[in-house]
């Protein structure tokens, strides 16, 4: 996911985390023309939302990942790694998701929805049959059933615990069952 960061004057930076890199692009269009300029760094993925804050004369930006904190300091078509230790906490603001990238960038590849999972349709194999709620299946004359309880199921008529049917003592408490 590309955030963005609007400068103003026509100035945007772009910064995207393209597999372990991070990817800064700052783009200017004043005067009837564009402009772009960017930098690449190994950072590892995002922990965070990157921030920016304003500083004299341009912007810095921040990441973190787990391999650590990345500070970058833009200054005009400038872009360059910054100490840590300079960045201005208090004035920093989260960067904004964006859609898709700047157009001059490659383009990605456009997400599939996921479709929504449809509830099971009993579907019929040879002589095999299975179906959802519960979830069965049935072949030749076996039946195999998850998901609810079997009606054989017994408790306890001492203490309430789960018997196996045909139990003659209570696992749990030990009263005689039949
Ligand atoms: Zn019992």
């Amino acid at each position: 996911m590309p955030y963005q960061y609007d400068l103003g004057l026509g100035q945007k930076i772009y910064l995207d985390n393209s597999g372990s890199t991070t990817v800064i692009t700052l783009a200017s269009s004043g005067l009837g023309q564009q402009q772009q300029s960017g930098t690449q760094v190994q950072t590892g993925l995002w922990t965070e939302v990157p921030q920016a804050a304003r500083i004299d004369g341009g912007v810095m930006l921040r990441c973190v990942t787990a391999q650590g904190v990345f500070v970058w300091q833009v200054q005009g078509t400038q872009i360059g790694m910054a100490d840590t230790a300079a960045w201005p906490a208090h004035q920093a603001v989260a960067l904004q998701p964006m859609e898709a990238g700047p157009a001059a960038m490659p383009p990605m590849a456009p997400m599939q929805p996921i479709p929504p999972l449809e509830p099971m349709a009993p579907m019929t194999m040879g002589n095999m049959r299975m179906s959802a709620n519960p979830m069965t299946m049935q072949m030749g004359n076996m039946t195999l059933s998850m998901g609810s309880a079997p009606k054989a199921k017994q408790f306890c008529t001492q203490c309430g615990s789960a018997v196996q049917a045909g139990d003659r003592f209570c696992g749990s408490c030990g009263h005689q069952l039949q």
